[in-house]
């Protein structure tokens, strides 16, 4: 029996090295047109970025060694031209000699790959711009590099660009990335790969999400201009072109064989092509896969070495049984991981497969030992059965293990509540005695068995209009950042604050995570509130999914990590200039708000211009302390990682030299004070109160408000819960305005109708109502306080004002206005 086997690295070489372990006495010959032969190409990456350093190491096998070892007949730098079915033989060109000859076969083993996809691009064929696919095109990529590369265009966010980006930037290149689509790695679901863009851009890689290369033009001295397509220009010395690939099927649709709906070559479950003597294998066949309907191409290392296996026993008469393929990957990003396996919540919605999904941030490994960060971990599955459909997870540490195990998961049809029992290995270094992969079974299951109902970042602000968004963080967390319109009560006083929770709307609740969410969902599920639900994933996925649209990005704002010599300089001239200290904060293992916390207190000991380096796991704290800092006055120096632990350079502020990023809040450039007085309740008063506030905070003054008397009705709410109150209390509520917007004019209010008309023309001139001056004022910063004595006297209750206001006696007040430069009494 003769076995000839085209192509010889993955499938190929499984192929050919199975049949000989299978058929000793087979003649078996393989045909390579590159020069080499069983390569690793999934290392070839790191070989340009130096972390392989030894070339020799990626070369797997020689024709030399696979004749010694498994007597194969491997020819490299052989093509085969065509394939005649009829008279069962290849036509080879030897590619050194030009010589062309016949091979005859018994069986034809047809493992050619994939090739990339080459866009019609004006001036992709410039030598500057490259393919890695092989041993040659890696030489070619290296070679330049090593002549001397300072910038780089990486086109394509898939695996192969992103793999490019990190190793071209671990050898000093400044590196952009321009992807088409508005987010990378499209395997996976848009809000798990947030955190990964943000890491790249950290590291100092450049995003062009959303836009393609119009064209690459030559320039001067070898270099060229890559020309986006909104308009910017990118001038660089090297582009990588990683725009996807397409199965290579030449040679099939030549010979006649049949190619199946996504453009690969058609074989049966034991990997026969329409021609019963010719075996397919894998990047180039499509395959069937494990959750989602119809055939797949799934252009991957494992599924092309099993696929090339299982095809080498149907190829000598055994039952080669094609594995199903379920897209189980996995690629590094500088310090994170993100691997995936079985179906992405956009293939389900595709498929129209019914599913539910659950997200979770647990740690890699036990919070308290060392070198751990929190995993994005999201999980699909069957609303029926609870079958697991597919899984995600984006982290530091311990990524790898949890897609292996829910791979595994997928692969034996089990259900969430499989993995509630699961017995994993738990050492505080490896994981946690409630494993990842638990923590998804019990949330999972708890949905299905109805213990708690989530809500998803998708469903803001749409259908969570009528809601009673509450936010059961601490007040440091909410104070850092919230979702808009949610109210602050932290989970340890809800029990207490119940009467302020209305019964008739429904109550989406969320915290950081989803655990303190989750017990706030049960107290008030058992306190009898019937439509209550807990956000999904809590705020680290709202902000992943919402990032791009309704939240600026702090990552953007920040420095980004320097290069090494950057990085060099910069302590050099710290040093130089010294007489500032640094001191080192280690916030390692902390979950939100502790990080936070303890770098307000350590601020505080430390004088303007002295640093603050903070070492942190919590995968949110970049984001936070920047807007932290910004909201302070302090100036984010730069922020870095080291393994799974971030590291933030922050130097403290003055009060006098504004150090607040681009975005941050300009009353943190403050440097005087101004005190109001509001004890009017008259429509044209406080407007003029709050017009001059407004004014004094955009000037950068601190503005405090203390309210008082009739003033207290400005800071009343509209909608305030019912209160138990005495009659006259409750007379003197009835009589008086409730909030900014029912309040009256001094003068001419001719039973309303003067107010009326006054709001018409501000309206027409487009002047800001008193609500928009009230909500400017207070998002630029300013602290509204309400008078507690006057309060008690008018039988106003806290729960009747607006949230986030201070409560205050005339000590309070006092104690501002001696502070204050000027104070106004209206
Ligand atoms: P290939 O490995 O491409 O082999 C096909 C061979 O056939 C080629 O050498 C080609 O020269 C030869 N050939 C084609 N036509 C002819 C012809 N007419 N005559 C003679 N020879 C011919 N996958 C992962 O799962 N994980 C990873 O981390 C990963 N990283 C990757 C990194 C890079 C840079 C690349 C390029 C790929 C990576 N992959 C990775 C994908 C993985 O390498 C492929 O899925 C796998 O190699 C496919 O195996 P294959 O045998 O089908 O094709």
């Amino acid at each position: 029996m003769k076995l000839v086997v085209i192509g010889g690295v993955a499938a190929g070489m499984s192929l050919a090295a199975r049949a000989r372990r299978l058929d000793e006495s087979a003649v078996i010959v393989v045909l390579e047109r590159t020069r080499h032969v069983s390569y690793a190409n999934c290392g070839l990456p790191y070989h340009v970025g130096g972390i392989i350093r030894d070339r020799d190491q990626l070369l797997l096998q020689t024709p030399e060694s696979l004749q010694a070892a498994l007597h194969l007949d491997v020819r490299t730098g052989h093509e085969v031209l065509a394939i005649d079915r009829a008279s069962k033989c290849v036509r080879v060109r030897e590619i050194e000699t030009g010589r062309v000859y016949d091979e005859p076969y018994d069986r034809l083993g047809l493992c050619p790959g994939a090739i990339p996809v080459r866009p019609p691009i004006p001036g992709i064929d410039l030598p500057a711009v490259r393919v890695l696919r092989n041993v040659e095109d890696m030489d070619a990529i290296k070679a330049r590099v090593d002549a001397g590369v300072t910038s780089a265009v990486v086109i394509g966010g898939g695996y192969i660009g992103i793999e490019m980006a990190e190793n071209l930037r671990r050898r000093g290149i400044h590196v952009d990335l321009v992807e088409m689509s508005n987010r990378i790695l499209p395997p996976l679901d848009p809000e798990m790969v947030t955190p990964l863009e943000d890491h790249l851009r950290q590291k100092g890689v450049r995003l062009h999400l959303g836009t393609t290369v119009a064209a690459v033009r030559a320039a001067a001295a070898g270099r060229v201009a890559v020309e986006l397509q909104h308009g910017v220009t990118l001038p660089s010395d090297l582009v990588i072109l990683a725009a996807g690939v397409r199965p290579d099927t030449t040679l099939a649709r030549a010979a006649g064989l049949e190619i199946g709906p996504r453009g690969g070559i058609l074989v049966d479950e034991r990997l026969r092509t329409s021609d019963p003597d010719i075996v397919a294998a894998g990047d180039a066949v499509e395959v069937r896969h494990a959750v989602l309907p119809g055939d797949w191409l799934l252009p991957l290392a494992g599924p092309a070495n099993r696929q090339g296996r299982a095809a080498a026993e149907t190829a000598l008469g055994r039952d080669g049984a094609a594995p199903v393929v379920q897209g189980t990957s996995i690629v590094q990003v500088f310090d994170m991981t993100a691997g995936g396996t079985g179906a992405s919540e956009s293939a389900l919605k595709q498929a129209g497969i019914p599913y539910r999904k659950i997200y979770i941030h647990p740690s890699g490994h036990a919070g308290y030992y060392p070198g751990t960060a929190p995993m994005h971990l999201k999980l699909t599955f069957a609303p029926e059965t609870g079958r697991v459909l597919g899984a995600q997870v984006v982290g530091r540490d311990g990524v790898d293990k949890r897609i292996d195990v829910l791979a595994t998961a997928i692969r034996a049809g089990m259900t969430v509540y499989d993995l509630e029992r699961l017995e994993l290995a738990y050492a505080p270094p490896y994981g946690s005695a409630k494993d990842p992969v638990n923590m998804a079974g019990f949330v999972a299951a708890n949905l299905l068995r109805g213990d708690v109902a989530f809500w998803y970042a998708e469903d803001y602000p749409e259908r969570t209009a009528e809601a009673t968004v509450i936010d059961v963080r601490g007040i440091e967390e909410y104070e850092t950042w919230h979702i808009p319109g949610a109210i602050n009560i932290p989970l340890g006083q809800i029990r207490r604050a119940l009467s302020r929770i209305p019964r008739d709307r429904p109550v989406r609740l969320y915290c950081r995570v989803g655990f303190r969410s989750y017990l706030a969902y049960r107290i008030l599920v058992q306190s009898g509130y019937s439509d209550v639900a807990t956000l999904a994933g809590g705020t680290l996925t709202f902000r992943a999914w919402h990032r791009p649209a309704t939240t600026p990005d702090p990552v953007e704002t920040m420095p980004a990590e320097p290069y090494a010599e950057e990085q060099q300089a910069r302590a050099t001239a710290a040093a130089a200039t010294g007489t500032n200290r640094v001191v080192e904060l280690d916030c390692a293992g902390l979950q939100c708000p502790g990080p936070i916390l303890r770098l307000k207190a350590a601020m505080e000991s430390l004088s303007p211009g002295d640093e603050l380096v903070v070492r942190a796991t919590d995968p949110g704290f970049p984001a936070d302390a920047a807007a932290w800092c910004g909201r302070q006055g302090h100036t984010v120096v730069s922020i870095g990682s080291e393994g799974p632990t971030v590291v933030a350079r922050l130097r403290k502020g003055t009060a006098s030299t504004p150090t607040a990023p681009a975005g941050g809040n300009p009353a943190a450039a403050r440097n005087n004070k101004k005190a109001f007085v509001v004890f009017s309740g008259d429509l044209d008063r406080v407007m003029a109160a709050f017009v001059i506030a407004n004014g004094a905070l955009a000037m950068g003054s601190e503005v405090t408000m203390f309210f008082t008397f009739w003033g207290l009705n400005v800071l009343r709410r509209a909608d305030a819960p019912p209160v138990v109150k005495g009659l006259v209390d409750r007379m003197f509520g009835a009589l008086m305005p409730k909030g900014p917007d029912a309040l009256r004019l001094s003068k001419m209010n001719f039973l309303g109708m003067g107010t009326a008309m006054m709001k018409k023309t501000m309206q027409e001139k487009r002047v800001a109502s008193l609500p928009e001056l009230v909500a400017s004022a207070r998002q630029g910063g300013a602290k509204l306080v309400a008078c507690t004595m006057t309060m008690d006297v008018m039988g106003l209750k806290k729960e009747e004002l607006i949230d986030g206001i201070d409560f205050g006696g005339v000590a309070a007040f006092l104690a501002e206005s001696d502070q204050s430069q000027t104070t106004f009494f209206i």
